[in-house]
Formats: structure tokens, C-alpha cells, sequence
């Protein structure tokens, strides 16, 4: 029987030299016996997960990890957001990230709506009565977060932003970028949209109370990132494989949905610092009973890379390296621990770094690395591949690969 498949995807894990780490990387410097065993047992590299120097999103990073070419897939992250979502789309279907914002005097003062927690279910319900000339759907995610969706014929994706991404001015009117007539229309019905949110939401009894007592009203939904629904060849037709994924963050949920495979929820698994690693864990090997393929994204190194942390970055990779010693006791699994883009303290952002990359499996050839960094892989026998190579390359020590040739 062909042998399973784990991809352990460690968001914006890899880094450059910190000068205040006596230059070195938060992979090098912090402790990590399971990530150096893995890497001792393994084949190690760097890996480009599109190119090297481009940048990665979270979604056309996974997309290239999954073997998709982002270049010829990506239509923008609202249709990613939204499938995360858990909202049922369809190809025709365009999909927009939206903030609940708050409005005064014609202009944007806050885009996040004082972070609102409570109250958004009943808002959500209003604005989901709204009448437009097509069907939608909108669903309150996280915090401030929303996703809209327009669904039919005759729409397109090609739109400007309502959001104006700043304070203190007004809300942009979307226009199309591109001049159909499907782009038009769609930018007619979201400024459509937008206009009735702000009717809905302005005397709604939840933002009164809210006004009362001192907090920023949820009185505007702003749209933005639109996109018409990417056209994914399915994960079991491209690869053959029955795949589960487990992550704690929509936009990867999105990206692993609209691939066809299962989205696995772990209690505790929350995309943050604060997220139950051996929860995760354990859920990813029950994962791998069912499934040929599993892929888990832990997001926390991410964060502490946009927050420009690296003493924050280490703990978190000590944190996921504590709970990685049940995968030392997989069998009949080849197993591969990357990122999905370097997420650098120095850079506070994404950037085109390669990534250090661990494969390992019962009959994988063992290199001369003793430890899982940015350094040590760079000398390991899988030199430098892309992140389309690498499910190939799991694939293939699976023996579930097809020959090409005769
Ligand atoms: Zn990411
Ligand atoms: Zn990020």
C-alpha cells in the first residue's frame, strides 16, 4: 500500500540575520531537539515557494504548495476568505473581504469598528435583508471581519476597493479596473451595497447602544481584495490524493477548501500565539488515518515576524518544537516541515527568502544536517527547490507518483 503524506507548514517561519541575535536567524537561535531530529533523519534544503526574491501571500504561497501555479489561479484573497468562511461558492460567484468600519460625518474614523465583538451576529442579520439586483451572501468572520458574496451570472471581479485603506476620509466609490460590462455592474451593485449597509446599520439598536456607551458604531461594511471565484482542478483529480487540512486561519481554511479537500476543525486551534499546538498535533496524526494527504498551517511565527519580535518568534518555535514529538512516531508517512514564506523580523513583512525545508520517511535519504535552520538546511542534499516541487517530491517516496515514460 502507497504511503501517506504530511505537510507541516510553518507560517512565515523562515527570517534573516537579527543583529540583536549576534546575527543570526530565530530558527538558529532558539531550541529545537525535535526540529534537528527530524532534520538529522531527513533530506534538507531551501525551498522558494514560488520563485526566489517573490514575495508570498499566505494563499498563492499554499496554492504553489499544493502544485497550483498562483500565476495562473489567483484572482485575489476575497474568494479564499470566503470559502474559509465557510460561505459555498460557485464559479460564476464573486467574493469580497469586508471590515466593519465606523462612519462620522461622511468619513472613515475607524476601519476596524473599535474591534467589535459583540453585536455583529445582529448586524450581520440586518444586512443580510438587504434587496440587491443579485443574490448574496455576507457572513461575519472575526473581530471586525466580514465576507460578502455576489452570486450569478454577469459579475466580475476586476473592481476597486471601497475601502479606503486610511483614516479620516471618505469611503472610495469601486469602480471597474478593467472596462467590461461585468465589471461595471459589479461595481454598480457593490457601491449599491455599501449605500444600504450604511441605511441598515446607522439606527440599528446595537450601534446605538454601542454610541451610548462610548464605543465606535459598526455603521459602514467596507469591501475590498474582490475576486471572481478561482477555477481549482480539483485536489484528488490533479493529484490523486484524498487530502485534510488543518489550519486556524480563514485564508488557508479558503485556499485548502476551494482545493477540494476536507477542512479539519481542532479545538484550540486558534491562528494565534495562544494557539494548542498538541492539539493540533494530535488531530493532524488521527488526520492521517483517513487521509492519503494532510496539510497543517500553524501561523503564529507570522505574526511575531509582522510584529518585528524575534525574541517572541523563538518562544513560538519552541513552543511548536515541544509539541512535535508524537511525529516521531509516525509510520508509513513521508513528511515534510517548511513555510509558506519568510516573514522576517527585520523586514516586519513577507519576503522572498528562501525557506529551510525537512523531508523525512523510513527510506529517505539522510544528508549530513544535524539542525532545522535557515543555515544548516542550505547544506543539505535537496539543495534548492520550489514549492511546486515539493509534493511532487512526497509523492513520489510515497509510491504514488505516475511514471512518465515508458
Ligand atoms: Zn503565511
Ligand atoms: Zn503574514
Amino acid at each position: 500500500m502507497a504511503d501517506r503524506i504530511l505537510m507541516f507548514i510553518l507560517d512565515g517561519v523562515g527570517d534573516r540575520a537579527v543583529r540583536e541575535l549576534d546575527n543570526k536567524t530565530p530558527l538558529q537561535v532558539a531550541d529545537t531537539p525535535n526540529l534537528d531530529h527530524f532534520a538529522k533523519i531527513g533530506e534538507n534544503g531551501l525551498m522558494d515557494t514560488i520563485a526566489p526574491g517573490i514575495r508570498p501571500g499566505s494563499d498563492t504561497g499554499h496554492l504553489a504548495l499544493l502544485g497550483y501555479d498562483p500565476y495562473e489561479v489567483y484572482t485575489g484573497r476575497g474568494p479564499f476568505e470566503a470559502a474559509g468562511a465557510g460561505l459555498s461558492l460557485e464559479a460564476e460567484d464573486v467574493a469580497f473581504r469586508c471590515n466593519f468600519a465606523t462612519l462620522k460625518d461622511g468619513k472613515v474614523v475607524d476601519r476596524r469598528a473599535g474591534r467589535i465583538k459583540e453585536g455583529r451576529g445582529e448586524l450581520t442579520e440586518a444586512i443580510q435583508k438587504i434587496k440587491l439586483d443579485v443574490d448574496f451572501e455576507f457572513k461575519d468572520t472575526v473581530e471586525h471581519r466580514a465576507v460578502l458574496m455576489l452570486k450569478g451570472e454577469g459579475l466580475d471581479g476586476e473592481v476597486s476597493d471601497v475601502d479606503p485603506h486610511e483614516k479620516n476620509v471618505a469611503f472610495h466609490e469601486a469602480v471597474p479596473l478593467e472596462d467590461t460590462k461585468e465589471n461595471k455592474r459589479t461595481a454598480k451593485i457593490l457601491n449599491e451595497f455599501t449605500e444600504k449597509c450604511v441605511e441598515v446599520l446607522s439606527n440599528h439598536p446595537v450601534n446605538k447602544e454601542r454610541e451610548e456607551r462610548g464605543k465606535a458604531p459598526a455603521n459602514v461594511i467596507l469591501p475590498r481584495g474582490g475576486g471572481k471565484v478561482p477555477h481549482l482542478e480539483d485536489i484528488r483529480s490533479k493529484h490523486g490524493l484524498d487530502a485534510g487540512a488543518i489550519s486556524g486561519i480563514t485564508l488557508v481554511r479558503g485556499v485548502c477548501s476551494l482545493a477540494g479537500m476536507d477542512i479539519i476543525d481542532v479545538e484550540g486551534a486558534t491562528g494565534g500565539l495562544d494557539t494548542d499546538v498538541d492539539a493540533v498535533v494530535s488531530s493532524c496524526i488521527d488526520a492521517l488515518e483517513k487521509h492519503e494527504f494532510v496539510l497543517v498551517n500553524i501561523k503564529g511565527c507570522d505574526l511575531s515576524g509582522h510584529d518585528g519580535l524575534p525574541e517572541q518568534k523563538i518562544d513560538f518555535i519552541e513552543k511548536i518544537d515541544s509539541s512535535l514529538e508524537p511525529l516521531r512516531g509516525l509510520e508509513d508517512t513521508y513528511v515534510a516541515i517548511t513555510g509558506d514564506h519568510s516573514t522576517p523580523v527585520t523586514v516586519k513583512g513577507h519576503s522572498g527568502d528562501p525557506l529551510p525545508i525537512t523531508i523525512w520517511g523510513k527510506d529517505v535519504r539522510r544528508d549530513e544536517v544535524a539542525e532545522f535552520n535557515e543555515i544548516s538546511c542550505s547544506r543539505g542534499g535537496l539543495h534548492r527547490i520550489r514549492g511546486e516541487d515539493v509534493l511532487n517530491i512526497l509523492k513520489d517516496l510515497a509510491d504514488r507518483a505516475e511514471k512518465f515514460g515508458a
